[in-house]
């Protein structure tokens, strides 16, 4: 199969024959979640066209009712009788090109035939990003070999044959139905309803490919997605559109508190889990699990680790603290450092004019992670740019 070969010559466009995709009416909304889609032959119809009036013979030949083996492939019987062309640009776009972006308007086309909003597609084409690269791959990975396709599906029974697996509308249309079976799933943050239909290891794999698939979905629909307010994109500049808004933490929402019904300071090594890079430093796991996707950004921008001054505090440390710290040392017993919620950071992030604490403000929050108020210059509590707490994410629990 090669999608590459319906590359219209002279043109710069892909045609792909699928059904219609992704079209806005009017061409003025950008928010999805709320709005109608798919207005086949509405105004916002992007280079859209009957194969057999426009696109290339080559085209054509892929497209039309006598496909060949190799279109068949692609598309199914039914959906390539009344195939449309879509126009997909050879990019690139976000860094994907070519066959990618028509393997991004399949999965964009499969939502779509589902009655999906737009949202939909942009969690689609995100997952593939981070399992495929929007490629369809005839091969696994170490944790699954029998992992295949655009969406690396496994061979278990719940994501079809072989060849399901491998067809880029087959493999789309089983992912959204697997998604959409997700409970509160267009209200999740973007990766974890991702998390939650793959069923992968890490809830924040596909935090990195929100914003790509964010800016391949707007090109491919030709529609204007504003950016992403966060790195997950869960707040969008249509707070409206989806509530909670997935990545950011609400005022009050999860402040640390007890949990587990342990004593504060008195947590168990095991209940907590150690922060892979800072030796000795450990924190409730779901607080660990959003401090190293988090670092993972930072390290991204900053090339180093976030620097881990003080994790979870035991009681005893709770309390020499404050005989040395005074005002600055929470009444032991009381904490957040003892529920293994709180961090202590140095690195830059610890002054409140370094381009790593304006980082940290801008972009910890989707993780979860908060400067709280008080803690903030002028705030009502002490000065404390180091001092950081796990809120959470909105349904983060997985
Ligand atoms: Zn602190």
């Amino acid at each position: 199969m090669s999608a590459g070969g319906a590359v219209a010559g002279g043109t710069g466009l892909v045609l792909v024959p699928v059904l219609l995709v992704v079209v806005l009416g009017g061409g003025s909304q950008t928010c999805g979640p709320t709005g109608p889609l798919a207005v086949a032959g509405g105004p916002g119809m992007v280079a859209t066209a009957e194969a057999t009036a426009e696109a290339t013979a080559e085209a054509t030949a892929e497209a039309s009712a006598e496909a060949s083996a190799e279109a068949s492939a692609e598309v199914s019987a039914e959906v390539s009788a009344d195939a449309s062309a879509v126009a997909v640009p050879v990019g690139p776009v976000a860094g994907y090109s070519g066959v990618q972006l028509t393997n991004a308007a399949h999965i964009m086309a499969a939502a779509e035939q589902l009655g999906l909003p737009l949202q939909a597609q942009v969690i689609g084409v995100m997952t593939a990003m981070g399992e495929s690269g929007l490629r369809v791959l005839d091969r696994g990975d170490a944790v699954g070999p029998d992992s295949r396709g655009l969406f690396q599906q496994r061979d278990n029974g719940a994501w079809g044959s072989l060849a399901d697996r491998m067809d880029p509308t087959t493999s789309s249309l089983n992912y959204f139905r697997a998604l959409t079976a997700v409970p509160g799933w267009a209200s999740l943050e973007p990766t974890l309803a991702a998390h939650r239909t793959q069923r992968n290891d890490d809830p924040f794999h596909y935090v990195r490919w929100y914003e790509p698939a964010r800016q391949v979905v707007a090109a491919l629909a030709g529609v204007d997605l504003p950016p992403g307010a966060t790195t997950t994109g869960g707040a969008s500049a249509c707070p409206a559109a989806a509530a909670p808004a997935g990545g950011v933490v609400t005022a009050g929402y999860g402040e640390p508190g007890p949990w587990g019904g342990h004593s504060n300071g008195r947590i168990p090594a095991s209940a907590l889990s150690p922060v892979p890079w800072g030796s000795g430093h450990a924190l409730r796991s779901d607080a660990t699990l959003a401090l190293t996707a988090l670092d993972n950004a930072y390290r991204a921008q900053f090339g180093r680790h976030l620097a881990l001054t003080s994790t979870y505090r035991d009681y005893a440390r709770q309390v020499s603290l404050k005989a040395q710290k005074g005002s600055y040392a929470a009444t032991p017993g009381t904490s957040n450092h003892g529920w293994g919620l709180a961090v202590d950071l140095g690195g830059g992030v610890n002054s409140y004019t370094s381009a790593q604490y304006a980082w940290m403000r801008a972009n910890a929050p989707a993780y979860g992670w908060v400067n709280p108020t008080w803690a903030h210059r002028g705030g009502s509590g002490p000065d404390e740019p180091w001092h950081w707490e796990f809120y959470g994410v909105p349904d983060a629990t997985v």
